[in-house]
Protein backbone atom coordinates (compact mmCIF):
# COMPACT_ATOMS: atom_id res chain seq x y z
CA UNK A 1 0.00 0.00 0.00
CA UNK A 2 1.26 3.46 -0.73
CA UNK A 3 2.02 6.28 2.14
CA UNK A 4 1.00 9.68 1.64
CA UNK A 5 2.33 11.90 4.39
CA UNK A 6 1.15 15.58 4.68
CA UNK A 7 3.74 18.25 5.90
CA UNK A 8 2.88 21.66 6.82
CA UNK A 9 5.21 23.64 9.56
CA UNK A 10 2.88 27.21 8.90
CA UNK A 11 6.21 28.73 9.04
CA UNK A 12 6.05 32.78 7.98
CA UNK A 13 9.11 32.48 5.48
CA UNK A 14 8.83 31.45 2.05
CA UNK A 15 7.83 28.22 3.29
CA UNK A 16 11.74 27.49 3.48
CA UNK A 17 11.51 25.54 6.93
CA UNK A 18 8.19 23.46 5.81
CA UNK A 19 10.74 21.94 3.07
CA UNK A 20 13.90 22.01 5.35
CA UNK A 21 11.68 19.39 7.72
CA UNK A 22 10.89 17.41 4.73
CA UNK A 23 13.94 16.95 3.65
CA UNK A 24 15.36 15.92 7.01
CA UNK A 25 12.38 13.51 6.96
CA UNK A 26 13.22 12.34 3.38
CA UNK A 27 16.88 11.04 4.69
CA UNK A 28 15.10 9.69 7.67
CA UNK A 29 12.09 7.70 5.50
CA UNK A 30 15.25 6.59 3.30
CA UNK A 31 16.69 5.11 6.25
CA UNK A 32 13.69 2.78 7.39
CA UNK A 33 13.95 1.64 3.71
CA UNK A 34 10.80 3.58 2.01
CA UNK A 35 10.76 3.45 -1.79
CA UNK A 36 9.02 6.57 -2.98
CA UNK A 37 7.27 6.76 -6.01
CA UNK A 38 7.36 10.32 -6.43
CA UNK A 39 9.30 12.95 -5.82
CA UNK A 40 8.10 14.70 -2.90
CA UNK A 41 5.13 17.50 -3.77
CA UNK A 42 5.79 20.97 -2.62
CA UNK A 43 2.43 21.96 -2.85
CA UNK A 44 1.84 25.99 -2.68
CA UNK A 45 -1.75 26.80 -1.66
CA UNK A 46 -4.21 30.00 -1.67
CA UNK A 47 -1.26 33.23 -1.52
CA UNK A 48 -4.01 35.39 0.45
CA UNK A 49 -4.84 33.49 3.31
CA UNK A 50 -4.25 36.19 5.86
CA UNK A 51 -2.07 34.56 8.19
CA UNK A 52 0.19 33.60 5.35
CA UNK A 53 3.33 35.48 3.84
CA UNK A 54 3.33 34.96 0.28
CA UNK A 55 4.40 31.12 0.64
CA UNK A 56 2.26 29.04 2.00
CA UNK A 57 3.43 25.87 1.34
CA UNK A 58 3.36 22.35 2.22
CA UNK A 59 4.45 19.06 1.14
CA UNK A 60 2.99 15.24 0.30
CA UNK A 61 5.62 12.70 0.43
CA UNK A 62 4.08 9.33 -1.48
CA UNK A 63 6.37 6.13 -0.91
CA UNK A 64 6.17 2.55 0.36
CA UNK A 65 7.28 1.18 3.45
CA UNK A 66 7.44 -1.51 5.25
CA UNK A 67 6.44 -0.17 8.72
CA UNK A 68 4.42 2.15 7.95
CA UNK A 69 3.31 3.30 11.79
CA UNK A 70 7.53 3.33 12.46
CA UNK A 71 7.61 5.67 9.46
CA UNK A 72 5.10 8.38 11.01
CA UNK A 73 6.52 8.06 14.30
CA UNK A 74 9.83 8.98 13.11
CA UNK A 75 8.42 12.05 11.08
CA UNK A 76 6.85 12.82 14.30
CA UNK A 77 9.92 13.04 16.41
CA UNK A 78 12.01 14.77 13.29
CA UNK A 79 8.80 17.37 13.55
CA UNK A 80 9.20 18.12 17.23
CA UNK A 81 12.37 17.84 17.70
CA UNK A 82 14.28 19.80 14.71
CA UNK A 83 16.03 22.67 15.28
CA UNK A 84 15.08 25.36 13.17
CA UNK A 85 16.40 29.13 12.95
CA UNK A 86 14.82 31.66 14.46
CA UNK A 87 12.98 34.51 13.39
CA UNK A 88 12.40 37.43 15.39
CA UNK A 89 9.31 38.15 13.21
CA UNK A 90 8.26 34.69 13.13
CA UNK A 91 4.63 33.74 14.93
CA UNK A 92 4.50 30.90 16.70
CA UNK A 93 4.87 27.65 14.08
CA UNK A 94 1.76 25.46 14.13
CA UNK A 95 3.09 22.55 12.32
CA UNK A 96 0.56 19.80 11.49
CA UNK A 97 1.39 16.11 10.12
CA UNK A 98 -0.84 13.96 8.40
CA UNK A 99 -0.55 9.78 7.16
CA UNK A 100 -2.77 8.45 4.46
CA UNK A 101 -2.56 4.97 3.36
CA UNK A 102 -4.26 3.62 0.14
CA UNK A 103 -3.59 3.42 -3.54
CA UNK A 104 -6.37 5.96 -4.87
CA UNK A 105 -5.94 9.79 -3.10
CA UNK A 106 -9.95 9.93 -1.97
CA UNK A 107 -12.38 12.47 -3.68
CA UNK A 108 -12.77 14.64 -0.88
CA UNK A 109 -9.05 15.05 -0.09
CA UNK A 110 -8.87 16.43 -3.97
CA UNK A 111 -11.68 18.77 -3.73
CA UNK A 112 -10.41 19.95 0.01
CA UNK A 113 -7.08 20.27 -2.05
CA UNK A 114 -8.44 22.59 -4.51
CA UNK A 115 -10.60 24.45 -2.19
CA UNK A 116 -7.07 25.21 -0.25
CA UNK A 117 -5.81 26.42 -3.40
CA UNK A 118 -8.75 28.85 -3.92
CA UNK A 119 -10.29 29.52 -0.44
CA UNK A 120 -9.57 30.30 3.25
CA UNK A 121 -10.58 26.81 4.97
CA UNK A 122 -10.71 26.06 8.22
CA UNK A 123 -8.59 23.51 11.33
CA UNK A 124 -12.12 22.01 11.77
CA UNK A 125 -12.51 21.07 8.04
CA UNK A 126 -9.48 19.71 8.27
CA UNK A 127 -10.36 17.58 11.35
CA UNK A 128 -13.60 16.74 9.88
CA UNK A 129 -11.40 14.86 7.08
CA UNK A 130 -8.61 12.84 9.43
CA UNK A 131 -11.72 11.88 11.44
CA UNK A 132 -13.57 10.65 8.56
CA UNK A 133 -11.07 8.99 6.65
CA UNK A 134 -9.06 7.64 9.67
CA UNK A 135 -5.97 8.83 8.93
CA UNK A 136 -2.97 9.00 11.04
CA UNK A 137 -2.43 13.32 12.23
CA UNK A 138 -0.19 15.12 14.47
CA UNK A 139 -0.06 18.08 15.44
CA UNK A 140 0.77 21.33 18.35
CA UNK A 141 -0.22 24.95 18.71
CA UNK A 142 -3.96 24.81 17.66
CA UNK A 143 -2.68 22.65 14.41
CA UNK A 144 -3.30 24.88 11.49
CA UNK A 145 -0.86 23.14 9.46
CA UNK A 146 -3.53 20.66 9.58
CA UNK A 147 -4.65 22.38 6.59
CA UNK A 148 -1.85 22.61 4.33
CA UNK A 149 -1.01 18.75 5.37
CA UNK A 150 -4.39 17.26 4.33
CA UNK A 151 -4.40 19.68 1.44
CA UNK A 152 -1.01 18.86 0.04
CA UNK A 153 -1.97 14.75 -0.07
CA UNK A 154 -5.16 15.47 -2.02
CA UNK A 155 -2.97 17.43 -4.98
CA UNK A 156 -1.24 14.48 -6.92
CA UNK A 157 -0.41 16.98 -9.70
CA UNK A 158 -2.19 15.38 -12.29
CA UNK A 159 -1.58 17.90 -14.99
CA UNK A 160 0.62 20.85 -15.08
CA UNK A 161 3.51 20.66 -12.62
CA UNK A 162 7.35 22.25 -12.50
CA UNK A 163 10.02 21.02 -10.87
CA UNK A 164 12.61 22.63 -7.82
CA UNK A 165 15.98 21.63 -6.81
CA UNK A 166 16.24 22.82 -3.54
CA UNK A 167 19.90 23.11 -1.57
CA UNK A 168 19.87 23.65 2.18
CA UNK A 169 22.32 25.61 4.26
CA UNK A 170 24.34 24.24 6.99
CA UNK A 171 23.15 25.23 10.60
CA UNK A 172 26.23 26.92 11.45
CA UNK A 173 25.52 28.99 8.36
CA UNK A 174 21.93 30.44 8.96
CA UNK A 175 21.61 33.82 9.49
CA UNK A 176 24.76 34.77 7.46
CA UNK A 177 24.61 36.26 3.86
CA UNK A 178 24.50 33.63 1.51
CA UNK A 179 27.81 32.77 -0.61
CA UNK A 180 26.78 32.50 -4.10
CA UNK A 181 28.69 34.11 -6.89
CA UNK A 182 26.13 36.68 -8.75
CA UNK A 183 27.66 36.00 -12.31
CA UNK A 184 27.44 32.63 -12.12
CA UNK A 185 23.57 32.76 -11.78
CA UNK A 186 23.36 34.90 -14.41
CA UNK A 187 25.54 32.47 -16.78
CA UNK A 188 23.42 29.68 -15.34
CA UNK A 189 20.22 31.47 -16.66
CA UNK A 190 21.57 32.14 -20.06
CA UNK A 191 22.01 28.22 -20.88
CA UNK A 192 19.20 26.88 -19.40
CA UNK A 193 16.98 29.96 -20.56
CA UNK A 194 14.47 27.52 -21.77
CA UNK A 195 14.51 24.92 -19.12
CA UNK A 196 14.34 27.21 -15.98
CA UNK A 197 12.26 30.07 -14.57
CA UNK A 198 12.66 32.80 -12.54
CA UNK A 199 16.47 32.49 -11.33
CA UNK A 200 16.76 36.48 -11.62
CA UNK A 201 14.97 39.63 -12.24
CA UNK A 202 16.13 41.15 -15.50
CA UNK A 203 15.41 45.27 -14.52
CA UNK A 204 16.40 45.23 -10.93
CA UNK A 205 18.96 42.39 -11.37
CA UNK A 206 18.23 40.98 -8.34
CA UNK A 207 19.08 37.41 -7.99
CA UNK A 208 15.53 35.22 -7.61
CA UNK A 209 17.11 32.10 -6.54
CA UNK A 210 18.44 32.97 -3.10
CA UNK A 211 15.62 34.01 -0.57
CA UNK A 212 16.99 36.70 2.21
CA UNK A 213 16.94 36.06 5.81
CA UNK A 214 17.89 33.55 8.38
CA UNK A 215 15.50 30.57 6.07
CA UNK A 216 17.51 27.38 5.94
CA UNK A 217 17.28 27.32 2.29
CA UNK A 218 20.24 28.20 0.72
CA UNK A 219 18.89 28.47 -3.04
CA UNK A 220 16.28 26.56 -5.27
CA UNK A 221 16.00 26.48 -9.00
CA UNK A 222 12.27 26.05 -10.53
CA UNK A 223 12.00 24.43 -14.07
CA UNK A 224 10.92 22.43 -16.24
CA UNK A 225 12.55 18.30 -15.41
CA UNK A 226 14.77 17.15 -12.66
CA UNK A 227 18.07 16.30 -15.09
CA UNK A 228 18.02 20.24 -16.32
CA UNK A 229 17.89 21.73 -12.67
CA UNK A 230 20.68 18.86 -11.83
CA UNK A 231 23.03 20.27 -14.77
CA UNK A 232 22.08 24.02 -14.14
CA UNK A 233 23.03 23.65 -10.16
CA UNK A 234 26.14 22.43 -11.34
CA UNK A 235 27.13 26.34 -13.20
CA UNK A 236 26.54 27.94 -10.23
CA UNK A 237 29.59 29.00 -7.83
CA UNK A 238 29.14 27.90 -4.20
CA UNK A 239 31.42 29.50 -1.53
CA UNK A 240 29.70 27.48 1.49
CA UNK A 241 29.05 24.07 2.56
CA UNK A 242 25.31 22.82 1.39
CA UNK A 243 23.95 20.10 3.86
CA UNK A 244 21.81 18.69 1.06
CA UNK A 245 19.25 19.07 -1.64
CA UNK A 246 15.85 17.74 -2.82
CA UNK A 247 14.27 17.76 -6.15
CA UNK A 248 10.32 18.80 -5.36
CA UNK A 249 7.27 18.37 -8.05
CA UNK A 250 5.39 21.58 -7.51
CA UNK A 251 2.38 23.14 -8.62
CA UNK A 252 4.60 26.39 -8.79
CA UNK A 253 4.51 28.63 -12.17
CA UNK A 254 1.16 26.84 -12.93
CA UNK A 255 -1.02 29.57 -11.84
CA UNK A 256 -3.41 26.45 -10.60
CA UNK A 257 -4.65 29.22 -8.28
CA UNK A 258 -6.19 31.21 -10.79
CA UNK A 259 -9.38 29.39 -11.78
CA UNK A 260 -12.76 30.91 -12.42
CA UNK A 261 -14.09 32.84 -9.84
CA UNK A 262 -17.31 31.67 -8.60
CA UNK A 263 -17.86 34.68 -6.30
CA UNK A 264 -16.27 37.34 -4.93
CA UNK A 265 -15.01 36.33 -1.68
CA UNK A 266 -12.38 38.07 0.83
CA UNK A 267 -8.97 36.28 0.32
CA UNK A 268 -10.14 34.11 -2.20
CA UNK A 269 -7.72 33.62 -5.52
CA UNK A 270 -9.19 33.50 -9.16
CA UNK A 271 -9.90 34.91 -11.98
CA UNK A 272 -12.79 36.70 -14.14
CA UNK A 273 -13.66 37.97 -17.63
CA UNK A 274 -15.30 41.82 -17.36
CA UNK A 275 -15.77 44.71 -19.41
CA UNK A 276 -13.12 47.90 -18.67
CA UNK A 277 -15.79 50.75 -17.18
CA UNK A 278 -13.65 54.17 -16.62
CA UNK A 279 -10.22 55.33 -17.37
CA UNK A 280 -7.76 53.45 -14.98
CA UNK A 281 -6.68 55.98 -12.33
CA UNK A 282 -3.44 55.97 -9.97
CA UNK A 283 -4.19 56.86 -6.93
CA UNK A 284 -2.17 57.46 -3.53
CA UNK A 285 1.17 55.55 -3.34
CA UNK A 286 1.40 55.06 -6.96
CA UNK A 287 -1.07 52.44 -6.78
CA UNK A 288 -3.50 51.92 -10.10
CA UNK A 289 -7.42 51.24 -9.78
CA UNK A 290 -10.07 50.80 -12.31
CA UNK A 291 -13.96 49.11 -12.45
CA UNK A 292 -14.70 46.28 -13.88
CA UNK A 293 -18.01 44.91 -15.03
CA UNK A 294 -18.22 41.30 -14.79
CA UNK A 295 -21.03 38.51 -14.31
CA UNK A 296 -20.17 38.39 -10.81
CA UNK A 297 -20.85 42.10 -10.42
CA UNK A 298 -18.78 45.17 -10.57
CA UNK A 299 -15.50 44.85 -9.57
CA UNK A 300 -12.56 47.20 -8.40
CA UNK A 301 -9.11 46.17 -9.79
CA UNK A 302 -5.64 47.15 -8.04
CA UNK A 303 -2.42 47.31 -9.50
CA UNK A 304 0.18 48.18 -6.73
CA UNK A 305 3.28 50.09 -7.53
CA UNK A 306 5.38 46.61 -7.08
CA UNK A 307 3.76 45.00 -10.09
CA UNK A 308 5.81 47.91 -12.22
CA UNK A 309 5.66 46.90 -15.38
CA UNK A 310 1.66 45.28 -14.98
CA UNK A 311 0.98 48.80 -13.79
CA UNK A 312 2.23 50.19 -16.72
CA UNK A 313 -0.22 48.11 -18.83
CA UNK A 314 -3.20 48.73 -16.98
CA UNK A 315 -2.94 52.26 -17.14
CA UNK A 316 -2.99 51.96 -21.29
CA UNK A 317 -6.88 50.08 -20.92
CA UNK A 318 -9.80 52.28 -21.83
CA UNK A 319 -13.13 52.24 -21.04
CA UNK A 320 -14.75 49.27 -22.87
CA UNK A 321 -12.21 46.91 -23.06
CA UNK A 322 -12.58 43.01 -22.78
CA UNK A 323 -10.08 42.14 -20.19
CA UNK A 324 -9.85 38.61 -18.33
CA UNK A 325 -7.57 39.45 -14.34
CA UNK A 326 -6.54 37.29 -12.31
CA UNK A 327 -5.38 37.57 -8.62
CA UNK A 328 -6.48 38.07 -4.82
CA UNK A 329 -9.25 39.58 -2.93
CA UNK A 330 -8.91 42.31 -0.89
CA UNK A 331 -11.22 42.31 1.88
CA UNK A 332 -13.31 45.89 2.32
CA UNK A 333 -12.43 48.32 4.46
CA UNK A 334 -14.51 51.08 6.76
CA UNK A 335 -13.92 53.23 3.25
CA UNK A 336 -12.92 50.92 0.05
CA UNK A 337 -15.31 47.72 -1.19
CA UNK A 338 -13.56 44.75 -2.18
CA UNK A 339 -10.75 45.19 -4.27
CA UNK A 340 -9.33 42.30 -6.79
CA UNK A 341 -5.24 42.52 -6.69
CA UNK A 342 -3.94 41.78 -10.02
CA UNK A 343 -1.37 39.00 -10.58
CA UNK A 344 -2.38 39.03 -14.32
CA UNK A 345 -4.41 41.11 -16.94
CA UNK A 346 -5.14 39.24 -19.85
CA UNK A 347 -6.44 41.87 -22.43
CA UNK A 348 -8.57 39.95 -24.96
CA UNK A 349 -9.87 43.20 -27.17
CA UNK A 350 -9.03 46.75 -27.12
CA UNK A 351 -11.41 48.98 -28.29
CA UNK A 352 -11.00 51.58 -31.04
CA UNK A 353 -10.57 54.92 -29.21
CA UNK A 354 -10.97 57.89 -31.79
CA UNK A 355 -9.82 61.80 -31.69
CA UNK A 356 -12.57 64.77 -32.89
CA UNK A 357 -11.68 68.06 -34.01
CA UNK A 358 -12.47 70.41 -36.43
CA UNK A 359 -10.52 70.92 -39.84
CA UNK A 360 -8.25 73.44 -40.58
CA UNK A 361 -9.04 77.09 -42.20
CA UNK A 362 -9.12 76.73 -46.34
CA UNK A 363 -8.03 80.07 -46.32
CA UNK A 364 -4.87 80.49 -44.06
CA UNK A 365 -4.46 76.43 -42.26
CA UNK A 366 -5.49 78.49 -39.01
CA UNK A 367 -7.46 76.56 -36.31
CA UNK A 368 -11.40 76.79 -36.58
CA UNK A 369 -13.79 77.48 -33.14
CA UNK A 370 -17.98 76.70 -33.52
CA UNK A 371 -19.69 79.78 -33.23
CA UNK A 372 -22.45 77.39 -31.56
CA UNK A 373 -24.49 74.90 -32.62
CA UNK A 374 -25.63 74.45 -35.95
CA UNK A 375 -23.78 78.27 -36.41
CA UNK A 376 -20.93 77.33 -38.15
CA UNK A 377 -17.46 77.62 -37.39
CA UNK A 378 -15.13 80.83 -37.77
CA UNK A 379 -11.29 80.83 -37.88
CA UNK A 380 -9.70 82.25 -34.90
CA UNK A 381 -6.78 83.41 -37.25
CA UNK A 382 -8.40 85.10 -39.85
CA UNK A 383 -12.08 85.01 -38.86
CA UNK A 384 -13.00 83.46 -42.18
CA UNK A 385 -16.11 81.60 -41.87
CA UNK A 386 -17.44 78.17 -43.01
CA UNK A 387 -21.14 76.78 -42.45
CA UNK A 388 -21.38 73.69 -40.28
CA UNK A 389 -19.10 70.84 -41.51
CA UNK A 390 -18.91 67.51 -39.60
CA UNK A 391 -15.84 67.47 -37.46
CA UNK A 392 -13.11 64.92 -39.02
CA UNK A 393 -12.60 61.46 -37.08
CA UNK A 394 -9.04 60.00 -36.64
CA UNK A 395 -8.14 57.06 -34.81
CA UNK A 396 -6.05 57.11 -31.81
CA UNK A 397 -3.14 54.83 -31.80
CA UNK A 398 -3.57 51.96 -28.34
CA UNK A 399 0.09 51.30 -26.74
CA UNK A 400 -1.35 48.29 -25.50
CA UNK A 401 -2.39 44.94 -27.75
CA UNK A 402 -4.37 41.92 -26.98
CA UNK A 403 -2.21 39.26 -24.94
CA UNK A 404 -1.08 38.47 -21.39
CA UNK A 405 0.85 40.79 -19.18
CA UNK A 406 2.52 40.15 -15.99
CA UNK A 407 4.46 41.63 -13.12
CA UNK A 408 7.94 41.24 -12.92
CA UNK A 409 9.47 38.05 -11.64
CA UNK A 410 10.74 39.76 -8.56
CA UNK A 411 7.02 40.65 -7.93
CA UNK A 412 5.48 37.13 -9.31
CA UNK A 413 3.43 34.84 -6.78
CA UNK A 414 5.08 31.13 -6.26
CA UNK A 415 2.37 29.95 -8.39
CA UNK A 416 2.42 32.74 -11.34
CA UNK A 417 2.91 31.00 -14.74
CA UNK A 418 5.98 33.13 -15.87
CA UNK A 419 5.15 33.88 -19.44
CA UNK A 420 7.78 31.61 -20.92
CA UNK A 421 5.99 28.19 -19.61
CA UNK A 422 2.94 28.95 -21.93
CA UNK A 423 3.30 26.42 -24.33
CA UNK A 424 4.96 23.57 -22.04
CA UNK A 425 2.19 22.59 -19.47
CA UNK A 426 2.41 18.83 -18.42
CA UNK A 427 -0.68 17.07 -19.23
CA UNK A 428 0.40 13.46 -17.06
CA UNK A 429 2.59 13.68 -14.07
CA UNK A 430 6.28 13.06 -14.68
CA UNK A 431 7.21 10.77 -11.97
CA UNK A 432 10.35 9.05 -12.83
CA UNK A 433 12.82 9.60 -10.24
CA UNK A 434 16.51 10.42 -10.89
CA UNK A 435 18.87 8.36 -9.18
CA UNK A 436 19.90 11.53 -7.48
CA UNK A 437 16.84 13.48 -6.65
CA UNK A 438 18.30 14.14 -2.90
CA UNK A 439 21.62 13.69 -0.91
CA UNK A 440 24.29 15.60 0.35
CA UNK A 441 26.04 17.81 -2.02
CA UNK A 442 29.00 15.26 -2.87
CA UNK A 443 26.21 13.71 -5.20
CA UNK A 444 25.70 16.87 -7.21
ZN1 LIG B 1 -8.12 81.46 -41.56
Amino acid sequence: MQCHLGIDDTDSQAGGCTTYIASLIIEKLGKLGAQFTDYPNLIRLNPNIPYKTRGNAAIALRFKVPAPEKAFAAAKWILRNSLLPTDPLNQKPEPGLVLFIGDRIPSMLRIFSQEALQTVLSISRARDLIKQLHLRSFSTNGGRGLIGAVAAIGNPLNEDHTFELICYRHPKNWGFLRKIGKASVFEMDSVFRSSTFNNSDPKSSRILIAPRGPDPVLLGIRGETPSSLMNAIRMLDLDEQVQGYVIYRSNQGTSEHLQTLKGLQPHEAGSVRGTVMDHPRIERGGHVFFELSTKLGSLKCAAYEPSDSLRQKVLLLEKGDRVQVGGGIRPASSTDALVLNLEFLLVEECIPVYRTFNPLCLACGGSMTSMGYRQGLRCRKCRARVPPIPKLRVTQPRNIAPGFYLPPPRSQRHLTKPIKRFGKERRRPYRRLLEAWYGNVSSL
